[in-house]
C-alpha cells in the first residue's frame, strides 16, 4: 500500500523573549488560516505566555503549543521547576528537551534529557529532543558519532514501540543564533542519515515521529533544507520571532 505522505513540521521557540502583550500580538498576527495542509505548526512560548497563546489562537486551530523545558519528576518539592504533568495540564502538547543553551549553561545532561523524554511520553506529550555538535567536534570530523551518541542516550528509557512518538531536532551548536554560520544541506545530510540509522538500530524498522533541522533557519535556506529527504521539518528561532517571519516560513513548508 502507498505510504501516507509524512507531515512537514515547522515550529519556533521564542526562547526567553516576549511579554504577554507581545505574545498576544504575535498570535493575532498569524491570522486564522496560515497553516498549509500537511504541515504541523508549533509554537513554544515562554511558560509565562503559554496560557495567553492558547487563549488567543482561534478555536480549533491546528497550531500545537508547547514549552521549552519541564522537569522529569512527577511532582513534589522541586523549587522553581514544573512537571510534565503540570505543563500538560496547562495545555502543552509538545515539550522541547535538551536545547544546547540548556546543555551548555543550565545543567542539562544526557541523563536529565533521557529522564525528561521518558516523563514526557508518560504524560502523552510529544518530546522534541535537541541534539547537535559544537564546532570543535565537527572540525575533528566527529559530528556524526557525537550526535548519534546523544540520540542513543536521549532514547535510553524509551520502549521500542514508543520511538515513533519522539521528534528529534538536529541543531548544530555552531549554526544557532545570530552570527552563527548557517548549515548547508551538505553539512547536515550525513548527520541526519546517521540519526535515522541510530534509531533504526534500536528496534527493527523503528523510525522517529519526525526529524527536524534547527540553527539559523530563514526563508533564504528553508527550501533547500526541506528538499532533503532525510528531513521532516524545521525548528526555528530568530527568523520566526515575528508573526510575519513565521508566516513566511509556513508558506515555504
Ligand atoms: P535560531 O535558533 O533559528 O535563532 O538559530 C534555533 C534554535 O536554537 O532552536
Amino acid at each position: 500500500a502507498p505510504t501516507e505522505p509524512r507531515p512537514v513540521w515547522l515550529g519556533t521557540s521564542w526562547k526567553m523573549t516576549k511579554t504577554l502583550a507581545e505574545a498576544r500580538a504575535y498570535v493575532e498576527g498569524l491570522g486564522p488560516a496560515t497553516v498549509p495542509d500537511g504541515v504541523v505548526a508549533f509554537l513554544l512560548p515562554p511558560l509565562t505566555a503559554l496560557h495567553v497563546v492558547r487563549a488567543t489562537l482561534p478555536q480549533g486551530s491546528p497550531v500545537l503549543v508547547g514549552v521549552q523545558n519541564a522537569h522529569w519528576a512527577p511532582d513534589g518539592a522541586v523549587t522553581g521547576e514544573v512537571s510534565m504533568h503540570q505543563v500538560r495540564d496547562a495545555g502543552a502538547q509538545v515539550v522541547e528537551i535538551g536545547h544546547s543553551e540548556r546543555r551548555d549553561g543550565l545543567g542539562e545532561t544526557d541523563e536529565t534529557v533521557a529522564a525528561k523524554v521518558a516523563a514526557a511520553l508518560d504524560q502523552q506529550l510529544v518530546p522534541l529532543v535537541c541534539v547537535g555538535e559544537p564546532w570543535s567536534v565537527r572540525s575533528e570530523g566527529r559530528a556524526e558519532e557525537h550526535v548519534a551518541d546523544q540520540v542513543r542516550r536521549a532514547l535510553a528509557h524509551v520502549a521500542p514501540e514508543d520511538l515513533s512518538r519522539v521528534v528529534v531536532a538536529y541543531e548544530p551548536v555552531w549554526a544557532i543564533g545570530a552570527g552563527g554560520r548557517a548549515a548547508t544541506p551538505g553539512d547536515v545530510v550525513g548527520v541526519l542519515g546517521r540519526i535515522h540509522a541510530t534509531v533504526a538500530a534500536l528496534a527493527p524498522g523503528a523510525r522517529l515521529r519526525g526529524l527536524l533541522y534547527g540553527g539559523s533557519v530563514s526563508t533564504g535556506n528553508a527550501d533547500d533544507l526541506l528538499a532533503l529527504g532525510e528531513l521532516d521539518g524545521l525548528f526555528v528561532g530568530r527568523a520566526a520571532w515575528t508573526a510575519d517571519g513565521f508566516t513566511a516560513l509556513l508558506a515555504s513548508a
